[in-house]
Parts: C-alpha cells; structure tokens; sequence
C-alpha cells in the first residue's frame, strides 16, 4: 500500500492559488505542470490530485484521497445530495481556512427588489445548489421551486427561466451588472481542510499529524504583527496600555542611552495610525510593524 498522503485541491478556479501557496508555507514542495492531474510533492510523501473542486468531497467521503481543500458551499451542497441518495456523506472537520470567503444568496431582479421572502412561494430560483436552497425554504417555510443550472445562473430571470436566482457572491458587481439585488443570505462559506473517515495508515497519519501544527502556524502568522518601538522609560505604562494583545512585552535595554527602552511584541491585532501616532505624542519612536512568516507556540 502507498505510504503517500493525497491532498485533493481545485485544478484551477478560485481556491488554487491560495490552497497551492498554503501548502508551500507548510514546507511541502511541489511542481506542477498545468496539464497533469496529479502532482508528486519533492519534499514529503505527498500527492496532489488537481480536480474541479465540485468533486472533491465526494472524493474524500468515498475515501479516495485523504484530504481535500474545498469551499464550505460546495462540501455542504455535496454531502446533502449524498445523504438524499443514501451515499456515504461523512468526513472529519479539520480546519477552518482564512480564504475562499464568499456568502451564497437570493437575488431579485431590481423592479421585484420589494418582494419578501414569503412573496418567492411559487416562485422558481434558479441556481446551481439545490440542496442548500431547499434545506433554506424548508425552515422558512416557503414553498418554491429550484431550477438547477450549472453555471450563467445570474441570467436565468432575463431569459425567463426563473423568477429569481440563488448564487455566490462576493462583491455584487455581477448582480448588478445583470440587474439583480440581494435580497437575502442563505449560506457564509470559506475554504476548509477536511480528511476521509476511513483511518489513514499510520505513516500517512503521522505526516498529517505533523503538517496541522504547520498550517496553525501559517495561518496564526497570517493574523500576527511584530511591533518594535522605542519608547521613554517614564512612561512604559501608558505605552504598553496603547499596544493591542494581551501578551507581555520584551523590554530591551538601548546601548547608547538610559532614558528609552525598546519595545518587542507580538500582536495578533493591527497597530493602527491613530495608536502609532498617540504613541509618537507620547515620546514613542521608530516605530515599527512588520509581518511575521512563521511561527511556533
Ligand atoms: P471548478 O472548475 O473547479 O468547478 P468553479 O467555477 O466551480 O470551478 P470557482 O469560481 O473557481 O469555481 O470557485 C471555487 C470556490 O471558491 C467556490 O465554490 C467558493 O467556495 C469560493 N469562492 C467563490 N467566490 C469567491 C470569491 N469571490 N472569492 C473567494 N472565493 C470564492
Ligand atoms: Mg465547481
């Protein structure tokens, strides 16, 4: 049996980048040829199978690979249509990530906008998640129809095929663009790492075990600053009270003079103008906030 872990990401859309560059700060390395679906890692025993990202919780569900990086939306859509149908629908959570942001909502054309929620019974949306619309109506109590599209959902209503549409939407200028409004949020989404139900070997186990606290970092650096500053040793409390996180910082003496200290810490909070200059005004200087890479409890 392979000993190599299988890592199921988007080929190409909008999660590739990101879950492609996630997985090189973890230190794993890979090349990729934009043809092939699978990639091999040159630094673990990694595989990477690049499909379109509708197919990745099957895969992971049916225990074909053993993780997957994969949107909410889409890992929710598949596992009600799984359970409908009576196909394995189970996986284990394993992290939240801090990207693929995007929210799935009702939208209406303009001269409709008016319309309440109880106004859409007998009404048909359009939309490519079925699953995730219906389970909506259902606890609103609505009694409309969906009308599954794979893809140009925004233009069903114009070309009459539905009354109103059931999409993602990030900024809204597609909406827009096609005469729509939102009306409603149904579903919140971001990207997640999920992995199979089946055990994993224990080899495959272990390297996973030992990529998690690599990913926490990454995403915790990701949320960190590194804040160093000068500041007058008279007035330490007022600066610290001024600094955001709660953890102590260091303080390190400055070789050629007694009356300033210099102040290290990490933030898991941004240093905003408005602080930077209340710290100027009280004595503070060279301050500075810089991005942390990595980090490690
Ligand atoms: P595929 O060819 O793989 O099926 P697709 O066209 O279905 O791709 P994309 O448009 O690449 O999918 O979106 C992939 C996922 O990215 C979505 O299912 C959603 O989870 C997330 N997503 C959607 N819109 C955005 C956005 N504006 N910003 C970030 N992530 C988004
Ligand atoms: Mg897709």
């Amino acid at each position: 049996m392979s000993e190599r872990l299988t890592i199921a990401i988007q080929k190409s859309g909008r999660l590739s980048k990101e879950s492609l560059a996630l997985l090189q700060a973890c230190g794993v390395k890979f090349s990729i040829h934009q043809a092939r679906l699978l990639a091999h890692s040159t630094s673990h025993p990694i595989d990477l199978l690049r499909v379109r990202d509708d197919d990745i919780p099957g895969l992971v569900m049916d225990g074909v690979v053993d993780v997957g990086l994969v949107g909410e939306n889409v890992l929710e859509e598949v596992r009600l249509e799984r359970e409908a149908t009576s196909q394995r629908a189970d996986y284990i959570d394993l992290r939240a990530l801090d990207f693929g942001q995007c929210r799935l909502s009702l939208a209406l054309p303009k001269e409709q906008s008016q319309l309440s929620l109880a106004d859409l019974a007998g009404k048909r949306i359009a939309t490519t998640y079925p699953f995730l619309l219906q389970r909506f109506l259902k606890t609103q109590q609505i009694d409309a129809q969906a009308v599954m599209l794979t893809g140009s959902v925004e233009v069903a209503p114009r070309a009459g095929l539905a009354d109103a549409i059931c999409d993602l939407v990030s900024t809204g200028a597609t909406l827009e663009a096609n005469g729509l409004v939102e009306t409603q949020v149904i579903f919140r989404s971001r990207a997640k790492l999920i992995q199979r139900k089946q055990p994993l070997s224990p080899a495959r186990q272990q390297l996973l075990q030992q990529l998690l606290p690599r990913l926490d970092g990454v995403q915790q650096a990701k949320e960190s600053k590194y804040i160093m500053l000068h500041a007058p040793k008279q007035r330490l409390d007022e600066v610290v009270a001024l600094l955001p996180g709660a953890e102590a910082p260091t303080l390190l003496p400055l070789s050629d003079q007694q009356q300033q200290v210099a102040v290290h810490m990490v933030s898991t909070e941004t240093l905003f103008w408005e602080t930077m200059e209340q710290l100027k005004a009280i004595g503070c200087s060279s301050i500075l906030v810089l991005p942390i890479e990595k980090m490690m409890g």
